[in-house]
């Protein structure tokens, strides 16, 4: 058999490759947890923006403003970081 067996490990990596047998591992999240680590990238790109004198988190409002916008995004980005949703 050569097809490759990762450890089992939990310890991936930002590009995906297990921390301890070095295999490429899909990341598989949850859609609870993949939209948190989505709403952390987008305050990370786009930070806060000012909305009739209060500061609200831009991914919160782009999320709340138009949700079919912030899905595609958000699909956009779990395909680049090949993220599995279930
Ligand atoms: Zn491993």
């Amino acid at each position: 058999m050569a097809e490759p067996t990762h450890c089992g490990s939990d310890d991936i990596d930002d590009e995906g490759f297990c921390e301890d047998c070095g295999e490429e591992v899909q990341k598989v999240f949850s859609e609870h947890k993949a939209e948190s680590q989505f709403d952390d990238f987008l305050q990370e790109a786009y930070g806060t923006i000012e909305v009739c004198g209060m500061t609200m988190d831009a991914g919160i409002v782009l999320k709340e403003c138009d949700n079919t916008a912030y899905r595609e995004a958000f699909n956009n980005w779990t395909d680049a970081e090949k993220i599995e949703v279930n």
